[in-house]
């Protein structure tokens, strides 16, 4: 968990490429739905999906085989009726939720998140202030592949995410707090200090079969 721009993508992906924990991303995967132009909207405006439509994405996606051993959600809950469905999955799947909330102040998410730069072959994240691509606006492992800039990392948009954030996604911090559930990262440092926490936590208290080479 944690605000836009907060590095949750970042991590989410680290933690697939090093424990091979399928990153289930919802925004990514809203955004690569076909013939679905009334989300692309509504995400490009910077509000939520129905949860609804979410929930279902994400029941569909972790019922498959990858999913067996563990997965990381990455924007998945962001409202009270999509963290009280995990809970039903979670007892369906047998598998314990371990809630992680990389926290940013909210000075230096705008600046992260307006200054985000994607790959649209392999995704990786980039920043032009904080992790910028060897050559001018293209991917360090495609070159000649031009960069994007998502359509809601506007400044404009972004106020729109934070507040969004603020109003649905903040109050989950309250509820997982107060079950003892919840793991609080500070995500001011580099993505690799912030990785290292997260590992930490992950192989404290999830399955063996969670393979750390
Ligand atoms: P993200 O890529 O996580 O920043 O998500 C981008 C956008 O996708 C959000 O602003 C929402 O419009 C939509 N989205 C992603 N995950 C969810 C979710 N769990 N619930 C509702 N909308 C979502």
């Amino acid at each position: 968990m944690g605000a836009p721009g907060a590095g949750k993508g970042t991590q989410a992906r680290l933690l697939q490429e090093r424990l091979g924990l399928p990153q289930i991303s919802t925004g990514d995967m809203l955004r690569a739905l076909r013939d679905a132009e009334d989300i692309h909207t509504t995400q490009a405006s910077g509000k939520l999906i129905s949860d609804d439509v979410v929930i279902a994405v994400v029941r569909e996606r972790t019922s498959q085989p990858d999913c067996q051993n563990g997965y990381v959600l990455d924007g998945f809950p962001r409202t009270l009726a999509q963290a009280q469905m995990l809970e039903g999955l979670s007892a369906e799947q047998a598998k314990p939720i371990l809630p992680i909330l990389v926290a940013v102040p909210i000075d230096i998410l705008e600046k992260r998140a307006s200054g985000r730069r994607n790959c649209p072959v392999c995704g990786e994240i980039y920043n032009i202030y904080f992790k910028p691509p060897r050559n001018d606006e293209t991917c360090d492992h495609h070159p000649g592949v031009k960069l994007f800039q998502r359509a809601d990392d506007s400044v404009e948009k972004i106020r729109v995410r934070l507040e969004t954030y603020n109003r649905e996604t903040a109050p989950l911090i309250d509820y997982y707090s107060a079950s003892g559930r919840l793991f609080r990262v500070d995500g001011r440092r580099d993505p690799e200090g912030i990785y290292e926490d997260i590992e930490a936590i992950v192989r404290d208290s999830v399955a063996p079969s969670v393979s750390t080479n």
